[in-house]
This record gives C-alpha cells, sequence and structure tokens, in this order.
C-alpha cells in the first residue's frame, strides 16, 4: 500500500514551492475564496438590500418613480457615493463591483438601477476623462447624503441603438468662445434630464461614424438640455427612463471629456486612416458589462432561492412539490445556471481589472449569459410557484419583468453573439 502521508507531505511541499515561487514572480495564486475586504462588502450591501430595498421594492415598482429617499438611505450608510465606488474599483482582483451589484439587485433591480445608474456615468468619467474632469465631475454625479443627485450616460438615439454609429447627435466646437454646441435627441437614458451630470455622446465628425465621437459632460443646470418624455416600461419601472433633447446646448470647452488635444490627435489619426485606439461608447460598454451581468445575477438568484423556498412550502397530491422530479430539477438546473453565469461574469470582471485584452469577448459573454439565465430562471420561477407566480402578489413576476431588460441594454443579445463571434472567428460576421 502506498504512503499517503509522505505523498501528502510531497503534494504540500510542491504546492508551497509553487505558490511561493508565483508570489515571488508578483503573481497572485489562483482562488476563487473571497478575501475577508470582499466578504465583509458584500454582507454590507447584502444587509441594505435586505433591510431596505426588498421592503420598498413593490411600492416604488408600482408608483413607477424614482426612489429618492432609498437613495438618500443609500447615500447616508456611503453606498451611494464616489467613495463606495472607488472602494469596489480599487479590489485588485475586480470581484468586488460585481459583488456589490449581485447583493443590491438581489434586493430589487428596480431600486438597484435608480442607485446604480448614475455609475455608467462615472464609468464614463472615469474611463475618458482627464484627472481634474474625473475630479470635478465624478463627486458631482453623487452630490451628498443631504442633497442626492444623479448621473446620466446617454448615447442611444432613437435611430441609433444597436447601431451606435448611426448617432446624429451632433457637436461643433465654437473657437471663438471655446465652447461646444450640441444638438440633438438622446432616448432610453437612465435618469435622463432629472441627472445633476449628463454625459452625451455626440458625433463630431459625421463622416467618421462612430470614430467621430466624443463624450461630453453637461453641467448642472446647462441651458438647452432638457427632459423629453418619461418612458413606461415592463420593468425595472423603479429606474427612470427618458428621453433627453439638446437644442443649441453650449458647454464650455473643458466639458470634452479627455481634452481637445487628445480628440484632434484621435480624429487625426482615424482620417489617415489609423486604427483609433477605442470609441467613445464603446469603451464605456466594455469595462462595464460584467457589472451589468451581476446584476442580471441578483434577480436570478432572488428569484430561484424565492422558488426553492415556496416549493419546499407549498403541498400538491400530498407531498411538497420539491418532491417531483420535474420541480427539482428545475430548480437544479437554475442553481447551476446561475452558478456558470457568475463564473463568466467574475473572470470579465478579473479580465478587465487586469487589463487584459477581451480576446473572446469575454466581457459580452458574461453579459449575454448572466442576461439570459436571469429571463430564463425567473420564467421558471413563475411556473415553479404556479397561478400565485403570476400574481402581483408574489414578487417573482416583477423579477421576471425586471430581468427582460437584461437581453436588451448594453447591447442585445444578439449584439452581444455578434461581437463574440466576429472575436473568435476573425470574420466580419453580420
Ligand atoms: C430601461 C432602459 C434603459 C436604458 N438605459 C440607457 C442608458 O442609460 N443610456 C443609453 O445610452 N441607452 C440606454 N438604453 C438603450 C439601450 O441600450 C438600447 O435600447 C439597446 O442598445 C438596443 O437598441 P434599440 O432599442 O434601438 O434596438 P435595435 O438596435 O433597434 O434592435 C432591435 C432588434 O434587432 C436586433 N438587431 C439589431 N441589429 C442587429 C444585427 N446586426 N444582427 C442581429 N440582430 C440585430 C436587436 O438585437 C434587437 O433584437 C436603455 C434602454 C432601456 C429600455
Amino acid at each position: 500500500m502506498a504512503d499517503s502521508s509522505v505523498a501528502d507531505v510531497d503534494a504540500n511541499a510542491l504546492l508551497d514551492e509553487a505558490n511561493s515561487t508565483s508570489e515571488a514572480q508578483g503573481e497572485p495564486k489562483f482562488t476563487l475564496e473571497l478575501n475577508q475586504d470582499q466578504k465583509d462588502i458584500r454582507e454590507w450591501v447584502h444587509g441594505f438590500a435586505e433591510g431596505v430595498v426588498r421592503p420598498a421594492a413593490e411600492e416604488w415598482d408600482e408608483r413607477e418613480e424614482t426612489p429618492w429617499p432609498v437613495i438618500q438611505e443609500a447615500a447616508k450608510i456611503g453606498l451611494y457615493s464616489f467613495e463606495a465606488m472607488g472602494q469596489f474599483w480599487a479590489d485588485e482582483t475586480g470581484l468586488t463591483l460585481p459583488i456589490a451589484n449581485e447583493e443590491l439587485f438581489w434586493g430589487d433591480a428596480g431600486i438597484g438601477m435608480a442607485i446604480m445608474g448614475t455609475a455608467l456615468a462615472v464609468a464614463a468619467i472615469f474611463g475618458q476623462g482627464t484627472p481634474e474632469q474625473m475630479g470635478e465631475w465624478i463627486p458631482q454625479c453623487f452630490g451628498t447624503p443631504d442633497d442626492v443627485k444623479l448621473g446620466a450616460f446617454c448615447a442611444s438615439e432613437p435611430d441609433a441603438g444597436s447601431d451606435v454609429s448611426g448617432i446624429r447627435t451632433s457637436a461643433k466646437y465654437d473657437e471663438a468662445k471655446d465652447e461646444w454646441v450640441l444638438n440633438g435627441q438622446k432616448a432610453w437614458a437612465t435618469n435622463g434630464g432629472i441627472a445633476n451630470v449628463h454625459v452625451i455622446i455626440a458625433s463630431v465628425d459625421r463622416e467618421l461614424g462612430s470614430r467621430g465621437h466624443a463624450a461630453f459632460v453637461i453641467p448642472p443646470g446647462t441651458k438647452g438640455c432638457e427632459q423629453g418624455a418619461k418612458v413606461k416600461k415592463h420593468g425595472l419601472r423603479a429606474s427612470h427612463t427618458a428621453d433627453v433633447h439638446l437644442d443649441d446646448c453650449r458647454v464650455p470647452g473643458s466639458c470634452l471629456l479627455g481634452g481637445k488635444e487628445k480628440l484632434d490627435e484621435r480624429l487625426a489619426r482615424v482620417r489617415e486612416g489609423k486604427k483609433s485606439k477605442s470609441q467613445a461608447a464603446m469603451q464605456t460598454f466594455e469595462a462595464s458589462r460584467p457589472t451589468v451581468g451581476a446584476q442580471a445575477l441578483g434577480i436570478a438568484r432572488a428569484a430561484y432561492e424565492y422558488a426553492l423556498d415556496y416549493a419546499k412550502e407549498r403541498e400538491q397530491f400530498g407531498k411538497k412539490i420539491v418532491e417531483n422530479q420535474a420541480i427539482a430539477f428545475d430548480l437544479a438546473n437554475m442553481k447551476l445556471e446561475i452558478d456558470a453565469a457568475r463564473l463568466l461574469v467574475w473572470r470579465a470582471a478579473w479580465m478587465g481589472r487586469q487589463g487584459h485584452k477581451f480576446e473572446n469577448a469575454e466581457g459580452s459573454m458574461s453579459k449575454l449569459k448572466a442576461g439570459e439565465v436571469a429571463v430564463w430562471v425567473t420564467e421558471r420561477a413563475i411556473q415553479i410557484l404556479g397561478g400565485n407566480g403570476y400574481t402581483r402578489e408574489f414578487p417573482v413576476e416583477r423579477m421576471h419583468r425586471d430581468s427582460k431588460i437584461y437581453t436588451i441594454f448594453e447591447g442585445t443579445s444578439e449584439i452581444q453573439r455578434l461581437v463574440i463571434s466576429r472575436a473568435i472567428s476573425g470574420f466580419h460576421i453580420k
């Protein structure tokens, strides 16, 4: 018989050696175990989601209004703040941001988006702004706990959703005044018109398509930037969505994210036929996809947990419905799909934070999978709850309505598949 203790010692010694070598080389060892900071943040956000967000979910879904008091509660505990975002982002593994989003959206997605919608504007300023612009505008997206504010990121237009190259909103430079003049209409903007700070993607040279886009900050109270129609929605109803109109909207030259010199250099490169590093809107989406996937996961997990508890309580034909293989297998598959999606989300978040190139569109994969899992899991949850699942007395129908947007915004499922198929094949799939 082999001496297992010797084998164990050898294996441990080898592991230690391998770990110390990789650590010495500055490479963190692979682990899926969360560190104490991550666990603490997860618990903190979960506590807020359970104690404050969930109890308010039904009311704000029915009212279809921005839940200002809940956002203020989040600001008071520091969750809705520049500092919290910075802390989530600072985690070198990249996992804290998706973990916090999953927990918050587990509480409720509509309120979750009312709290996190600002992050899209922040991501754009963070990704494309100069340090001065970040310092000036990001805090203004949040305001203070006594006077909370919101940010809005406006790329989509009535005729430019999936195809951002169709953006017609124009930005023209008035050299004499060092001002940019914006004209156009933005559609479906989260927090559009009620935000303190709007980030607008506009075309500075239409002939260049999406490579001629730039991102502009519209400071609070700027004339010519107005809310259009507020959209009534299928789900995510506590989150405000509206058109934004820009009519001769003048902003100082300093509101161009990244600055004019950088823009001129980039446009010159494009005009010479050289590859531009990235496009304004696409940069923001690429960085935010795993986070958006994590939000979908939160909804899916909430519906799965609700359905599991229900199936263990509900009796038909003299037994718990979970004792039927049909129900139990559905629940097993729901759990399986959620966990699989989370691994894709964590991988993409980790890659993004390490600065790894998404060779196979791993960011898109994570959002695609998590969004589709959320729609499927929430639909199954309704089925498991039967008639109750279909009523507004039980939360799974709301979760199902909320989940659907995750196959539409930040790139529809079809667009994610397009991105992935192009990445893996090298062909320009249409
Ligand atoms: C609640 C909500 C919040 C939003 N928040 C924001 C926001 O904050 N900021 C913002 O800028 N935008 C926002 N949007 C807009 C959102 O990003 C767009 O709705 C989305 O990108 C899809 O664009 P579209 O609606 O024009 O659909 P379309 O582009 O018209 O697509 C319609 C259908 O055609 C398919 N399709 C299109 N092109 C192709 C193709 N090449 N191959 C295969 N299929 C294709 C699509 O997948 C889809 O199924 C929001 C939308 C909603 C509903």
